[in-house]
């Protein structure tokens, strides 16, 4: 498997030297074949070659199996002309990565506020609100007078099925539960088609059980009784914010993984940002970056067949909750280490000595 390195900005260096170093330790104990390369987005690029993604980038991406992309700082990427392109938006569109999967789960040895649970939230990625990623032409915004600004949502009948489809097969390696999550009360047409279309899908998967919820009223049961839920599907806004949402009530942004995936592709992402108030201090948790990376993985594993990658990133999951129950964690959850001990320590548990 060769696997693209773009360790980008903030804290993004010091967690994505810790799980290229545990890719590496998997690598040896499950004799994996493995090639990462390391190159440079965001504002790095823009400095050396005047653009955040440069084409090259783009076809090294291409000819590999998988993307580790790196927190990216993208306040001042204001204007796509001067090359400064969101790389994260970009990989997504050129890659079409459509689903955008984001685990949230409590362990032991954290207290689990509101009781423990283990979901996943599987939000479209390439469309809804965000249709700008998607719409060759450009703004899904439109300023009609300078006091009127007019915001589109594209919700089509392929990106509703094949996100749906993702869910149900998601569920079928869980606890086979989907809940549906959307505002058909008020845009009764789009996501009035997306309910539709999940529970067509859902007549694929008999043994998968369905239900689905509105997005408001979701907010208050995710957080009253989190452990009801097994696989989220949802639009790409909607998406957004119920992760982020997820990942902080099970404990840490620091938790968040996640994975990007198309057809063909995939994407390992933190699914935090560039945390510039603790970089460069070793304090971050370098957990959601090792987790995005053991997703990734198990997605080669299963698309591929080939031996050992889902054991290999099986073991990543199964020693990230080990290494909490122990202690051996950022402080962010309740450990006393920094980010590079803490890599250490979970790179010596994982190397089956
Ligand atoms: P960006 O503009 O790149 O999104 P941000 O200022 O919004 O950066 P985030 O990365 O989104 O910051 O983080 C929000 C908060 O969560 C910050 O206080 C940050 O320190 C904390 N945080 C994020 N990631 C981690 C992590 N891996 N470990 C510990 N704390 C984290
Ligand atoms: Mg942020």
């Amino acid at each position: 498997m060769r696997i693209v390195v773009l360790p980008g900005d903030g804290i993004g260096p010091e967690t994505m030297a810790v799980a290229t170093n545990i890719l590496e330790t998997v690598s040896r104990r499950f004799a994996l074949e493995l090639n990462l390369t390391y190159d440079v987005a965001g504002h790095d690029s823009l400095k050396q070659h005047g653009a955040t993604v440069t084409n090259a980038l783009l076809e090294k991406v291409k000819a590999a199996d998988g993307l580790m992309l790196g927190p990216m700082a993208t306040y001042d990427f204001k204007d796509e002309s001067k090359g400064e392109i969101n790389p994260s938006k970009y990989f997504r569109k050129h890659l079409d990565l459509y689903a955008n999967i984001r685990p949230a789960r409590t362990y032991k040895g954290m207290p689990a506020r509101l009781g423990e649970f283990d979901l996943t939230v599987v939000r479209e990625n390439t469309e809804g609100f965000y249709a700008d990623r998607n719409i060759e032409s450009g703004a899904s915004e439109m300023l009609i007078t300078p006091d009127v600004v007019i915001s589109l949502r594209r919700i089509t009948r392929q990106c509703c099925e094949r996100i749906a489809r993702s869910a149900f097969q998601l569920a079928m390696t869980r606890r086979k539960h989907v809940s549906i999550v959307h505002k058909a009360n008020v845009l009764k047409m789009g996501d009035g088609m997306f309910i539709d279309i999940c529970h067509r899908v859902a007549e694929e998967f008999p043994e998968v059980q369905v239900d689905d919820f509105i997005v408001d009223a979701m907010m208050a049961h995710v957080v009253r009784a989190p452990q009801r839920f097994d696989v989220i599907v949802t639009t790409n806004m909607f998406g957004d914010i119920l992760s982020d949402l997820t990942a902080e009530l099970s404990g840490s942004l620091g938790l968040g993984g996640s994975l990007n995936a198309g057809a063909h592709y995939a994407m390992g992402q933190a699914a935090h940002g560039s945390a510039p108030d603790i970089a460069g201090q070793d304090l971050a948790n370098p957990f959601s970056q090792v987790l995005s990376a053991a997703m990734l993985l198990n997605w080669y594993g299963q698309k591929s067949g080939k031996p050992g990658f889902l054991d290999a990133g099986n073991a990543i999951f199964q020693g990230v909750a080990q290494a909490i129950e122990a202690g051996e964690a950022t402080r962010d959850i309740g450990g006393k280490l920094g980010t590079r001990k803490t890599g250490l320590a979970l790179a010596h548990r994982l190397s089956g000595h």
